[in-house]
């Protein structure tokens, strides 16, 4: 939908969409702006110009409009205390991982705290009506205005103003009349102050007039009145109308400290540690004039390196005020932002990865560690989470429980940051021979090396990072978090009458409602269909067995091999038993496993995926390394200890927003619940899950759990595969099986290597008697060898190689006209060894060479020493008599 459009026609019409009664008793004057033509409502009744072209744009920097004085966390006590006095419920903030949503990796608005999508539909569940939030919110579009603009952040404080006209709530009205009063009453800014915008919202299929309210051509907040659906002309009221007000809380504290930027009110203590650590003065005049002419010139330029050159130059700032004052606060802000993010997002149990949302936490943690190393700092990133978290503690508490998880995190995160550098570096040079990359290159670079653009800027290997680098990489991480869904002829059809959610019985009847190529719809079933990882149910329908069986919406299709029933028949069916029975087990210690996980490992654990079958099963799990076989060891333990406990697995059906309030998000481990009644399976307080599984009724049913390998399969996700309950005892057997065989060839390897040392002994002192027998002119036999002048040949079977290349090399050293020839197996082949002496005439290679001939291989060397073989052991007879004959001349 055209936004322009519906603009256009909200204004034409104000009496109806904005006109409210504030305005109305207040003297609020309309107005078109003379530079934009945009309306707005103003006590001025001179001004002309809207808050965005207006004069006084960013002017309350150094000159705040009101006398009071907020930080951020003071600024927050505030606006509650104003709200909860005014009958508003204070919710908590939700997880910046928005698990509740299969859309978004992050949460982006306070009014996504209260969404859950139901098919194509967006439907609200408010905790309380009205309500104020104080949401974290992430956005990573703009992040190179981080720490250099003055108001960008990648995760700041949406303040949430929601209500529905219904029960307790309001509407317009008194939602625009207690934000007015929320800045003149509380925040003691002057009435004439305020302005507010003509705008609409649109999105999701329903649209709304929206009034945007500026303070100095700051916007603070907009309230949007969420009101109609469909096309506009022929669009309808939706039945649940939504007041969706968001304002930025740092701003709010902003206008009140009037400080050069946000960063300067809305980071508490941390600033002052990093100004301390670098030596500048944040207070100087210059800062004021600099960042004032940011504010102004960045919403009419694309570039922001455009931006800064003008600042740069309107501020009337010299080179070396740039290098020693802006960069290293653009620096310094930079950290303070991104630390702050990361230990929301860590706190909330997301990691820095290679994928999905992983991918923008990493980012900030690179820029970071580069923007430390590019100003030379000396930073304990510890003590900065410390500050960070003992700032903000205050409205968040659940920080200070994670801060230790945060530090490992980062710890770690940074190692390997450093790890890759000598390989980043090689690839940094490269680019400086091949000249300037373009974005998308920039995007390969990151997404493949984990090269950032500031890395490589820091190491000048290019001259800016390109503005668009971060909108491109976020819109293409955002998009990856979709699914597909099959087609299948199944209009017009009754859901299907789950049975396995009620008696579930193994054997039962159902008629048969439809039945298309091998598929078969009935009007019940104990099938269990292929579900959150959990593998179907097999067994027979009017006798034609069931290979697959698969859920599409409510309807349950079931796929047969060898035919099908008719249409209308009655059928008997028979679910396998044995095969679910050892699914549900698995399917149990899936759960037994990730609690066992989190335990052992860290807060962080959730379940990224998992599959279930009859005969294996497995669990992925965010974790930032590989496993020890400590570790899995330690969770095998912890498994089986619930196991032994025989805990009682609990089912229980919930309201969806009782379930959260109760049990908290942590219950999306399989993910998204699109129903608004949860089934909720709880092992006792150990874990609980919304799940639509099959479960055991008790833990001991399991019996057994053993995780037969891990793996990890991807940055940051940890594969553990495992078996339970007869297929466990099943592999101890194996195992034990194994473990024994190898026990054996261990002992058989032993042997050997303890005879061969006797051999080698046994070599060691008959060596030295033999060569003196030979020497000395001695013919005939001696120890299995034959001499005849001087000239040896043996195929003893108790001489092994030592044997023969010590004798050999020995024998022709001590004296030059002897000769030796030794035939011996080793392993499969049958060797043979010659050794020559000079004066011996006989030619080592040649019987070698013919030797191995006959034996099917080939040999080779010189006159004086040679060897080779051959595999043909049924020609080792003909073999000895050829060698015999060749070096004893007979
Ligand atoms: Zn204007
Ligand atoms: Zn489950």
């Amino acid at each position: 939908m055209d936004k322009k459009e519906i603009l256009k026609e909200f204004s034409s019409d104000p009496d109806r969409y904005y006109n409210v009664k504030l305005f109305q008793e207040q003297g609020f004057v309309r107005k078109s702006c003379d530079k934009c033509g945009r309306f707005f409502w103003t006590l001025d009744a001179d001004r002309t110009l809207c808050p965005d072209d207006g004069l006084d744009t960013y002017s309350f920097i150094g000159e705040p409009p009101t006398s009071k004085r907020f930080d951020y966390t003071q600024a927050w006590r505030q606006v509650e205390e104003f709200f909860v006095k005014n009958n508003h419920k204070s919710v908590s903030r939700y997880p910046v991982v928005c698990r509740w949503r299969d859309d978004l990796f992050f949460t982006i608005a306070s009014v996504v705290d209260f969404q859950r999508v139901m098919g194509s539909k967006v439907v609200f569940e408010f905790p309380a009506n009205p309500l104020v939030v104080p949401q974290t919110c992430l956005r990573f579009k703009d992040l190179e205005n981080v720490g250099v603009t003055g108001r960008h952040f990648s995760s700041f404080c949406m303040i949430g103003q929601h209500s529905i006209p219904e029960g307790k709530g309001y509407w317009k009205d008194e939602c625009v009349d207690l934000d007015y009063r929320l800045l003149t009453d509380q925040f003691g800014i002057k009435k004439e102050e305020v302005v507010f915008v003509e705008d609409v919202w649109a999105g999701g299929g329903s649209f709304g007039p929206s009034l945007e309210y500026f303070v100095r051509g700051l916007e603070l907040g907009n309230a949007v009145f969420t009101e109609f659906q469909g096309e506009l002309g022929q669009h309808t009221t939706l039945d649940q109308r939504v007041i969706d007000m968001g304002a930025g809380l740092e701003r709010f504290a902003w206008i009140t400290m009037g400080t050069p930027t946000a960063y300067d009110c809305c980071f508490g203590p941390i600033n002052r540690k990093l100004f301390d650590t670098i030596g500048i003065n944040s207070d100087s005049e210059i800062l004021k004039k600099y960042f004032t002419e940011i504010a102004k010139e960045i919403d009419h330029h694309d570039d922001l390196n455009e931006v800064r050159r003008l600042a740069v130059k309107n501020a009337g700032i010299t080179d070396d005020q740039l290098n020693k004052m802006i960069t290293p606060l653009e620096g310094v802000y930079l950290i303070a932002d991104h630390l702050r993010t990361l230990v929301f997002a860590i706190t909330d149990g997301a990691l820095p990865s290679n994928v999905g949302g992983g991918y923008n936490l990493r980012m900030m943690l690179r820029r970071i560690n580069a923007t430390i190393s590019r100003l030379n700092l000396k930073l304990d990133i510890d003590d900065l989470i410390d500050t960070h978290v003992d700032y903000l503690k205050e409205t968040y508490p659940e920080l200070d429980e994670k801060r230790e998880d945060v530090k490992e995190i980062l710890k770690l995160e940074s190692q390997r940051y450093e790890d890759s550098k000598v390989h980043m570096k090689k690839k940094a040079d490269r680019i400086r021979e091949k000249g300037t990359p373009s974005v998308d290159e920039l995007i390969t670079l990151y997404e493949s090396d984990g090269i950032t653009p500031e890395y490589l800027k820091e190491v000048n290997a290019i001259s800016e990072v390109p503005s668009s680098f971060y909108s491109k990489l976020s819109d293409l991480h955002q998009s990856e978090k979709k699914k597909a869904i099959t087609e299948l002829p199944l209009e017009h059809l009754p859901e299907t009458d789950t049975l396995f959610y009620k008696d579930d019985p193994m054997e039962f009847d159902a008629k048969v409602i439809k039945v298309f190529d091998d598929y078969v719809v009935l009007d019940r079933t104990s099938f269990y269909a292929r579900g959150g990882g959990q593998e179907p149910d097999h067994g027979t329908i009017a006798g034609f067995n069931v290979i697959n069986v698969d859920k599409h919406a409510h309807i349950i299709v079931h796929q047969l091999e060898g035919g099908v029933p008719k249409e209308g028949e009655t059928v008997q069916c028979k679910v396998d038993s044995i095969r679910r029975s050892n699914i549900t087990k698995n399917h149990t210690s899936t759960h037994i496993i990730n609690a066992s996980s989190r335990r052992v490992l860290g807060s962080w654990i959730w379940q990224h995926s998992a599959f279930k079958d009859d005969d294996h099963a497995r669990l992925d799990i965010t974790h930032h390394s590989s496993l020890s076989n400590e570790q899995v060891k330690q969770i095998e333990d912890a498994a089986n200890k619930m196991v032994k406990q025989n805990l009682t697995v609990n089912i229980d059906y919930f309201d969806r927003g009782t379930a959260e309030q109760t049990y908290g998000f942590r219950i999306y481990q399989g993910g998204v619940v699109p129903v608004k009644s949860v089934r909720i399976v709880s092992i006792e307080d150990k874990d609980v899950e919304a799940c639509g599984g099959t479960h055991v009724k008790q833990t001991g049913d399991i019996e057994l759990i053993k995780i037969t390998k891990t793996k990890r399969i991807q940055d940051g996700v940890v594969r553990l595969e495992f078996v339970s309950g007869p297929t466990a005892f099943q592999y101890v057997k194996k195992q034990e099986i194994e473990s024994k065989l190898k026990e054996q060839e261990d002992a058989a390897r032993v042997e050997l290597e303890k005879r061969r040392e006797e051999n080698k002994q046994k070599a060691r002192e008959q060596i030295p008697i033999l060569l003196e027998k030979i020497i000395a002119g001695k013919s005939g036999e001696m120890d299995g060898i034959t001499v005849k002048n001087k000239l040896c040949f043996t195929a003893s079977e108790s001489y092994d190689e030592y044997f023969h290349l010590n004798f050999g090399k020995k024998l022709v050293a001590k004296d030059d006209s002897t000769a030796f020839c030794g035939i011996f197996e080793a392993g499969p082949t049958v060797r043979v060894m010659v050794y020559a002496g000079q004066q011996s005439g006989v030619n080592a290679g040649t019987i070698a060479k013919e030797i191995s001939g006959i034996l099917g291989g080939s040999g080779g060397g010189d006159t004086k020493f040679a060897q080779g073989g051959g595999k043909d052991t049924s020609k080792m007879e003909q073999a000895i008599a050829k060698a015999k004959s060749m070096i004893l001349g007979e």
